[in-house]
């Protein structure tokens, strides 16, 4: 059995008690990073389990492994916050356990564009999810376009130092777009900076300095 177990994304508290069940009955944990989930176990006083790291960088060469550990066993796919496979590594792990029939069971929670998706005040009936959008902004706003066209609220993550950048793209090309900024979700400093894209990159240039982990939404509607 492999369970995709999603963790928090900032705030403890968000683990599910079925999250916690399966973290501490599991006998294999198959992480991106083994440190940083080994601090979970502890916080949860849960004994330490048997390890494989994977990345984005070796899944591939890691996925013999990881399969042949898997048979018999109950494991656990753990990203570093929020849910493994979403612009996370996993996914490979995942399409070949459904191929050699493992059963697979995902234990849901935390995930950034869903948690600022839902706060956002954007229309929720259709939303699209585009990772990490391009650094230039040709690629960026022909991304947008194409998702401008089907109508839905956009939602992407981005980087504390690329923020300005992006937000000022989509005021380039569509000024008058609603824009939500949704930074350090679950966390002590949790904001939402809401506007037109305009009013939104005015108030990021008026701070300058903008820390933390960020999700941003776009809607055309
Ligand atoms: N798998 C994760 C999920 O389910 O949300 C996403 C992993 S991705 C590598 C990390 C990015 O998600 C961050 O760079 C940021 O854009 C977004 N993110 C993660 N935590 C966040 C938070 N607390 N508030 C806002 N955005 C967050």
């Amino acid at each position: 059995m492999l369970y995709i177990l999603s963790t928090p994304i900032g705030n403890l508290s968000d683990l599910s008690e079925r999250a916690k069940q399966t973290l501490a009955e599991c006998d294999l944990v198959i992480a991106e990073n083994p440190s940083y989930s080994k601090r979970l176990f502890e916080y949860l006083n849960i004994p330490s389990k048997k390890f494989i790291q994977f990345a984005e960088h070796n899944e591939q060469q890691k996925l013999p492994i990881i399969l042949k550990e898997l048979h018999g066993k109950k494991a656990v796919l753990l990203s570093d916050a929020g849910t493994p496979g979403i612009s996370d590594p996993g996914f490979r792990i995942v399409r070949e356990a459904v191929d050699r029939g493992i059963e697979i069971t995902p234990i849901p929670g935390p995930n950034a564009a869903i948690t600022a998706l839902c706060a956002s005040g954007l229309p929720t009936d259709k939303f699209i999810f585009l990772g990490f959008v391009p650094k230039t902004e040709i690629k960026f706003t022909n991304e947008l376009k194409s998702a401008e066209d089907l109508e839905a609220t956009i939602i992407f993550y981005e980087s504390p130092h690329r923020i300005i950048k992006s937000v000022g793209f989509i005021a380039n090309s569509w000024p008058g777009a609603k824009v939500v900024v949704a930074r350090e979700l679950t966390k002590l400093h949790e904001e939402f900076i809401r506007g037109t894209a305009a009013e939104v990159l005015n108030k990021l240039q008026a701070r300058g300095n903008i820390k933390g982990e960020i999700t941003v939404l776009v809607s055309f509607k």
